[in-house]
């Protein structure tokens, strides 16, 4: 119940990978990690970060063994779906005005409107500045939102396919309806402007360079009568995170064998580009480290890199007895029943999985037993019903063993998912003994 407490704490300061990177620095650096850019020369027991453009972050715990002899990492990512603003997204319509987005990750969009909903981002002046917007948090805030049609006139609406009902482009956000005083074209627009003007000095044309995400506007709570479970926004995959580094900031002792937490950026649209985890970024702070540690080679780090372990820590399908068809239930992932490990993912025939090595479960679940954890199997519900991915086959791809191990979640990419405070912190214990015992 405690750490469920501190789990909601963080979420609700980590609703966007920006916030979720800038909050995890916060509290490395209040324990002690530095910047690894700011350190000359490594050595056992040093902590230090890597900070990728804001989105993605690394922390370090050098252990004692040489490096070439591998590391224990674990992986989560913190990007959540969402509506991203389009680079020219204010317009008036009969007289609102609002913002049109692009949706990020997978959603199912009737799932999106008539909810409050807020703003988080920054906006890039051409100046370099950077002004951050947080809108719809504070309870004095305004919220905005996506209107539905009403029941009364929907008969041909909901005569459509679910994927359809509400479509990419319907996702236009309310943002005003009050017009400007002697505004000689569109004065809801404008009124907006003027405020935005106002509160963040900012003009139309600044929008080109912002990054704005519009998120569930609101905090996490308590879910169920008994407390036992968490709804929030963006658990996939922020409650894997947040366990990652609670495991990682409760290492007081010099470790045996070097620690790693990756957080990744843009896994939920494939982890593309500068801070998803397909960029070279951890390759390149492993070179980073090992010619710190005055130890690099070209040899070195390859060895380090194939002869590591890794936990790829994602969030789970939790069975849902309303839509029990889609589970199988002898390999399905229970709320309350621990961690779940996923030797694999992907979908019609495993097809795009890492599929992890027998010998490395055996070993884990040694780990596991060992250290009184609960855990349970899974797969992503039933043959050729659908599938998923993480970002397991990417680090994979260096030769080390990885597995997917994580929490279970109900409406999984809803605006507001559920997970179970028991099997966060099963995953805290299991990723802290993984840290220390793999
Ligand atoms: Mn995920
Ligand atoms: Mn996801």
């Amino acid at each position: 119940m405690d750490f469920g407490k501190a789990y909601r704490a963080f979420l609700d300061q980590s609703k966007t990978e920006r916030e979720c990177a800038a909050e995890t620095i916060r509290r490395a650096e209040a324990a002690g990690y530095r910047n690894l850019n700011d350190v000359e020369a490594l050595h056992a027991g040093d902590r230090v970060y890597v900070n990728t453009m804001g989105k993605a972050v690394q922390l370090y715990i050098i252990g004692k063994a040489p490096l070439e002899e591998g590391i224990n990492i674990i992986g989560a990512h913190i990007d959540s779906p969402r509506m991203d603003l389009k680079q020219n997204p204010l317009y008036e319509d009969t007289d609102l005005a609002y913002l049109d987005t692009h949706y990020y990750g997978g959603i199912k969009k009737y799932q999106w409107v008539t909810l409050p909903l807020a703003l988080h981002g920054v906006v890039a002046k051409k100046d370099g500045t950077i002004i951050p917007i947080v809108i719809g948090e504070d309870e004095a805030d305004p919220v905005i939102g996506i209107s539905d049609l009403l029941i009364h006139l929907s008969q041909q609406q909901l005569d459509k396919k679910g994927s359809v009902v509400i479509e990419g482009e319907d996702l236009d956000v309310i943002v005003g309806g009050k017009p400007l005083k002697d505004a000689e074209k569109e004065p809801v627009k404008t009124a907006i402007l003027a405020i935005l003007n106002e509160k963040y000095g900012i003009e139309e044309e600044d929008f080109l360079s912002a990054e704005i995400e519009v998120v569930p506007a609101g905090k996490s709570r308590d879910f169920g009568l008994d407390r036992s479970m968490i709804l929030g926004y963006g658990h996939d995959d922020r409650v894997c995170a947040f366990a990652q580094i609670e495991a990682m900031l409760n290492i007081a002792q010099t470790p045996d064998v070097t620690c790693c937490c990756l957080l990744a950026d843009k896994e939920e649209i494939g982890s593309v580009g500068a801070t998803g985890m397909r960029a070279h970024y951890f390759e390149n702070a492993m070179a980073e480290i090992l010619d710190k540690c005055g130890v690099y080679s070209e040899l070195k780090l390859r060895r380090a890199l194939s002869n590591s372990r890794m936990l790829s820590c994602d969030v789970s399908a939790g069975y849902d007895p309303s839509y029990a068809s889609v589970f199988e239930k002898r390999n399905a992932a229970y709320l309350g029943r621990g961690v779940c490990f996923n030797k694999y993912t992907g979908s019609r025939g495993k097809s795009g999985s890492n599929d992890a090595n027998a010998e490395y479960v055996g070993k884990l679940r040694a780990i596991m037993d060992d250290n009184k954890i609960c855990f349970q199997t899974a797969e992503l519900g039933k043959v050729d019903v659908g599938g998923g991915g993480t970002i397991a086959y990417i680090c994979a791809l260096y030769g080390m063993n990885v597995i997917d191990s994580g929490v279970a979640v109900l409406s999984m990419h809803a605006p507001w998912e559920i997970i179970s405070k028991a099997d966060l912190y099963e995953a805290f214990k299991a990723y802290h003994a993984f840290l220390l015992h793999a």
